[in-house]
């Protein structure tokens, strides 16, 4: 529950609404699952939440650490499958990559996550969970600050095709009486459900991502197929209202490197046309094979081409490095672990098993 609803909830009950921000504060900073620990509420109020809700931590099935820093939990999502948090240690900032799904709906063509299919969406309780197990786990920095400093949607699922959920875990994230983040430092990633864009803009002040991944609508119909339903411009249009409505923030748009695909000069071109002089920066991501996929990474050096290109254009561009790949973490390649009787498009046989006898399809980072 958000701070809104917790008071909601307590109104209900004849409780003073001002004890919501007590009961964050004892769950999100102090760590504490039961209320009889909340001591500076009354016996009689600790006895009506015992009675009438539930703190719940989500069931850890592993933890896997990665050389480079890099910290892979999965959590159990019933019925055999799991979904994937993923901790990214750098030098300035720690981010936890968390999930909104279970599988994805939205079948893009280069995603392992869309691939395993649409299972079941994550509760607010399950997503915000998968924060709170990782600060328990992750030591401070050494400079006493926390480990997470930011929390990106980029994990499984599509998080606004979930905005019921994910609104309350946006408001926990950056509460006083919960974490506290700065709104720059929380992010939703989508791959372009237009009218929440425009809902998330009035509902929660966060920074958004865009998974352009194409610029004209005959490529990006054929790699992320909700641009048949919300094409470029309509997605573009509803970017920059977001912008406009948040101080002219800058949008970041994602775009994955696939060799022969979308990473020739004249693709660079025309991004560059359709960004230029926008609140927009550009992410390009080496794209990580998995087991299955047609696709193939676009070498580093057409990567650093198409960069240079689009600085030249004028536009912010940077390039991801890719992280975690001895544990699976790298992006998109989340797939959990998904069931023999969940009909994927990859098969019947389990993702993640097939990731994993196939390491050696893994190619290091640029
Ligand atoms: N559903 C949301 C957020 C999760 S995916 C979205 O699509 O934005 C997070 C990012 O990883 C997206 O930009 C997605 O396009 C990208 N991605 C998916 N599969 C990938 C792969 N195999 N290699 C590199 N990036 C990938
Ligand atoms: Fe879903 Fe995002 Fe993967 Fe597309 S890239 S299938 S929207 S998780």
């Amino acid at each position: 529950m958000s701070q809104g609803d917790l008071e909601l909830f307590l109104a209900a009950r004849d409780e003073k609404p001002f004890h919501a921000r007590q009961v964050l504060q004892w769950i999100y900073q102090r760590d504490v699952s039961d209320f009889d620990e909340m001591t500076d509420l009354s016996k009689s109020l600790r006895a009506r939440l015992k009675e009438d809700a539930t703190i719940t931590p989500p069931e850890v099935q592993s933890r896997h650490d990665g050389e480079d820093g890099c910290v892979k939990w999965l959590f159990s999502s019933g019925f055999g499958q799991a979904v994937e948090t993923v901790f990214i240690p750098e030098a300035d900032r720690g981010t936890l990559c968390i999930s909104s799904q279970v599988g994805c709906a939205l079948d893009c063509s280069f995603c392992a996550t869309g691939a395993q299919g649409f299972n079941r969406n994550l509760t607010s309780a399950e997503i915000i969970g998968q924060v709170r197990h990782a600060i328990r786990e992750l030591p401070r920095r050494e400079n006493g600050e926390p480990a997470i400093s930011n929390v990106v949607f980029m994990g499984m699922g599509e998080p606004l095709a979930n905005y019921r959920s994910i609104v309350p875990v946006l408001d926990l994230l950056v509460s006083d009486y919960s974490y506290g983040l700065s709104r720059r430092r929380v992010t939703v990633s989508t791959s372009g459900i237009v009218p929440h864009i425009d809902k998330l803009s009035k509902d929660c002040n966060v920074a958004l991502a865009v998974s352009l991944h194409a610029p004209n609508d005959e490529l990006r119909d054929s790699i992320v197929p909700i641009n048949k339903l919300h094409p470029i411009s309509t997605l573009l249009d509803a970017c920059w209202r977001y912008a406009a409505d948040h101080s002219n923030r800058f949008i970041t748009f994602e775009y994955v490197m696939l060799r022969g695909v979308n990473d020739s000069l004249e693709h660079a071109n025309q991004l560059a046309t359709l960004l230029k002089g926008k609140p927009a920066k550009v992410n390009l991501i080496p794209f990580n094979p998995f087991s299955g996929t047609e696709f193939l990474r676009s070498s580093a050096e057409t990567i650093r081409h198409f960069q240079e290109r689009l600085r030249k254009r004028g536009l912010v561009a940077t390039t991801r490095k890719t992280r975690g790949d001895d544990i699976d973490a790298a992006c998109g390649q989340l797939a959990g672990k998904v069931s023999d009787r969940v009909k994927t498009r990859l098969g019947r046989k389990k993702v993640g098993q097939k990731l994993h006898e196939n390491k050696d399809i893994r190619m290091s980072s640029i």
